[in-house]
């Protein structure tokens, strides 16, 4: 039985007065025991958030990126894996949409990252997820399975028992529009069979969360599919009423 997970990517959102205010607000919420939950805030914010209270009632602590390189360096500007252990995180994002297309990150260097935070010891949450151009020529499987095997290629199967995936339709994410329950389960059991195909257990165990536009009144039909696992949520991750309504909803 795998365990739901709920996400929160806070992106380039907050200062250090709004993000107190809003752990303040998470933290006058009710939070289902038997669901995992996550937040993903700015990389400035880490050590606040890691500070907080929220971390001993258990939440995972995760950045939203890191470095290609594992080994601290002269690598200007980035943040390696390694850092992020080192200020208590315990996930990270690899291969946000937004880090594909408007940072050009391209397949080769997201693995090179996945590789980087499993060997500092941290869970990649490996975004995948197809434009909308790519939906529109029936393309979507086909994008999405690309992205995949660009990591499992490298990494081999064995790699996803501590890796979580997100598949995360671009077309959904931050426009007010969901992938329907049936088009996000059709994805995610494809994902799922796919790597059932390289390792049943590993297949049938690996988290796969759902992302674009998840909200409180759209979670519970999502997370009811059989390979939806949860949700990493973008804008409505930084509303506290909203984010505990989504989690209970994973908890249901
Ligand atoms: C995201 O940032 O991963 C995301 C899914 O954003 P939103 O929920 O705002 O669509």
């Amino acid at each position: 039985m795998r365990q739901k997970l709920v996400a929160g990517n806070w992106k380039m959102f907050g200062c250090r007065a709004s993000v107190e205010q809003l752990l303040l607000d998470l933290a006058a919420q009710e939070y289902p025991a038997n669901v995992g939950i996550a937040v993903f805030p700015n990389f400035l914010h880490l050590q606040q958030v890691s500070q907080n209270l929220l971390l001993q009632k258990k939440w995972n602590l995760g950045a939203q990126d890191c470095a290609t390189e594992l080994e601290l360096g002269a690598f200007t500007g980035e943040v390696s894996a390694k850092q992020l252990a080192d200020v208590n995180c315990s996930m990270v994002l690899v291969g946000h949409s937004e880090r594909r297309i408007l940072q050009f990150e391209s397949d080769q260097v997201i693995c090179r990252k996945f590789i980087a935070a499993q060997s500092a010891g941290l869970i990649p949450i490996l975004c995948l997820g197809e434009s909308l151009a790519e939906r529109e020529a029936g393309k979507a499987e086909e994008t999405v399975l690309t992205q995949l095997n660009a990591v499992l290629q490298e990494v081999g199967v064995g790699a996803f028992k501590h890796a979580i995936i997100a598949y995360e339709p671009v077309w959904a994410i931050g426009t007010g529009l969901t992938a329907t329950p049936e088009q996000a389960q059709e994805i995610h059991g494809i994902i799922r069979g796919y790597l059932k195909q390289h390792d049943e257990l590993i297949g049938q165990s690996v988290q796969i969360l759902y992302g674009g536009s998840v909200k409180a009144a759209n979670a519970a039909e999502l997370f009811a599919m059989a390979d939806i696992d949860g949700g990493l949520v973008g804008g409505a991750s930084l509303n506290a009423e909203e984010f505990s309504a989504i989690c209970r909803a994973a908890g249901n």
